[in-house]
């Protein structure tokens, strides 16, 4: 069949052409057909959830794994009560200030909603589109199950002619209204438990869900150092976590500004990757704010200017766009870099790195965190599955040893093949465990053995996949100290999902403080744990 291309582009809501093309694609849908159309975030590739077998298309026509879930797109509050089972007051707090906007709800599925738009799972997402394409579709069409219109694992559509390109025939009908204004995708939140939690950055900052919602947890990485894409057990079937994203065919290298040093790293950093992959005989792209393309226009074989470096705004507008135009710039390698995690400069972050074949850290070293071929998937500290982990702490005589003997022992009992090791930034050789932190430990039938302080060195950060402290401090200073292992030092409440939270020095607390100390390292490796079984298994 043959792709029927509507625009709309420059009429007004009221003409009657406008009406005409809404009409002719709301009879496509109902007919059980699929029509591409624009929302504020991208262009969505709608099928009505109400015509059995119309949302099965999307998941041909996408190349997409039936395994993930769908957005249903609705009108407002009213609708999408009708999908769920339960409308706890957060959610009507959310909608009542984000809807209709780029903001997504995860709430436990009603019977109205085919299986195949949630994948098997007992939720729905549901979200109410501002752009009027959306909005009148919807009106005239009911409530639209929407992914993003690309094939499974490119950037997603900002324009009609990334959906023609991409789609082409796959598609009954393209409405196109010219570029988005958002241009990545909602945020996503899981209101399925006590406290809201992030499962994807989006178009909604943090800091607004926030003021609104109180608390939020926002699963590592997206920490304040809003570093990349990483799960959480109870996101381990959450697709944006597990598949291949938003990559253009060019090879792809992130360097993370970080949050500190940032434009100035961002242009250094750029540059040396540059300089890398021109000394092998690439033609080298740089993707990235106005300051570092100027900047490097004279070392790059082409530059694809996202907007000045701190609006975020329009870097998330541009994004999907400039990564297909790598595609055509005729490289054979584009460097970008990370933004400020503030506001969707985090989801800018999100995407960027999972579009990444190689994420690079910035400082002078090169970081080398390379990823090994392939897209990094949940980047950052939600990286690959480690396989030598290093727990650091100041003395080596509680929470680092605690934290190590926890870990071997959790990790048999989940089958994970890993070698755990740990040291103090300010260990004094030899010196014994607490007797508190052998107690605790003793409690879970765990024995430390004779565990002795060991001085962390420089090889053991070599050695290590994975470097995990206790508190942001020590992280910092590690970082600081050992630039070209920065990219793998995290603490442990960020791979714990809890990137807010120090585990503090129990020292002179008496035992209660050990066991208290104790169960939150648990707590977070147990998370960590689940999250690497999730990985494992894709
Ligand atoms: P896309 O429509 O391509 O932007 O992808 C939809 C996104 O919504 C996926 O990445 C999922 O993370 C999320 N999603 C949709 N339904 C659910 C659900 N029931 N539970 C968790 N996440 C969901
Ligand atoms: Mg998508």
């Amino acid at each position: 069949m043959k792709v029927r291309l509507l625009s709309v582009r420059g009429l007004d809501r009221r003409d009657r052409d406008y009406r005409r093309v809404l009409q002719e694609a709301a009879a496509v849908l109902r007919a059980g057909g699929l029509v591409a159309f624009p929302t504020e975030t991208v262009y969505g590739l709608g099928a009505s959830i109400e015509v059995p077998g119309a949302v099965e298309r999307i998941f041909a026509a996408k190349g997409r794994p039936p395994d993930n879930p769908l957005i249903v797109h609705v009108a407002g509050p009213d609708d999408a009560r009708r999908l769920c089972t339960r409308w706890p007051e957060a959610a009507q707090a959310a909608a009542d200030a984000f809807w209709p906007g780029p903001l997504t709800l995860i709430l436990p599925r009603s019977s109205l909603v085919p299986e195949a738009v949630s994948a098997g799972l007992p939720t729905v997402a549901v979200r109410a589109p501002a752009h009027r394409v959306a909005r009148d579709l919807i009106q005239l069409a009911g409530p639209l199950a929407a992914p993003s219109a690309n094939r499974s694992g490119r950037p997603s559509p900002t324009r009609a002619e990334h959906v023609l390109a991409e789609l082409g025939d796959l598609v009954d009908v393209v409405i196109d209204d010219g570029p988005t204004s958002v241009g990545v995708e909602s945020t996503v939140v899981d209101l399925t438990g006590p406290v809201p939690l992030l499962l994807r950055p989006g178009g909604i900052g943090v800091d607004s869900l926030r003021e609104v919602l109180g608390e939020v947890e926002v699963p590592l990485p997206w920490d304040p150092a809003g570093e990349g894409a990483a799960a959480d057990p109870r996101l381990a079937r959450s697709p944006g976590t597990r598949y291949r994203h938003y990559a253009p065919s060019t090879r792809l290298v992130v360097v993370r500004a970080g949050p500190a040093r940032d434009l100035e790293a961002a242009v250094e950093g750029v540059r040396r990757e540059i300089r890398r992959l021109r000394q092998e005989g690439l033609k080298v792209a740089v993707l990235g704010a106005d300051e570092v393309t100027r900047a490097l226009s004279g070392e790059a074989d082409a530059v694809v200017p996202l907007g000045p470096y701190t609006d975020s705004v329009q870097a998330a507008r541009r994004l999907f766009d400039a990564l297909r135009r790598v595609d055509d710039a005729g490289v054979d390698a584009a460097v970008a870099h990370t933004y400020p995690p503030l506001g969707v400069g985090l989801a800018v972050n999100d995407r960027l790195l999972r579009a990444a074949t190689e994420v690079r850290g910035a400082g002078a070293a090169g970081g080398g965190e390379a990823a090994a071929g392939g897209n990094r998937g949940a980047a950052g500290g939600g990286g690959p599955v480690p396989r030598r982990v290093l727990l650091v702490c100041t003395g080596n005589t509680c929470r680092s040893p605690m934290a190590a003997a926890l870990l071997r022992a959790l990790a048999v009992e989940a089958g994970l093949d890993l070698e755990v090791r740990s040291a103090g930034t300010g260990a004094l050789e030899g010196a014994p465990a607490t007797p508190e932190a052998a107690a605790a430990l003793a409690q879970r039938g765990i024995a430390l053995g004779d565990h002795r302080a060991r001085l962390l060195q420089e090889a053991d950060l070599a050695w290590a996949d994975l470097v995990l402290t206790m508190t942001r401090g020590q992280r910092d200073r590690l970082r600081d100290a050992y630039p070209q292992a920065a990219g793998k030092i995290w603490t442990l409440g960020e791979q714990g999902g809890r990137p807010e939270r120090d585990v503090e020095d129990p020292i002179g607390g008496g035992e209660a403080r050990y066991r208290a100390t104790l169960d939150e390292i648990e707590t977070l490796l147990r998370r960590l744990l689940a999250r690497w079984r999730g990985q494992e298994g894709t």
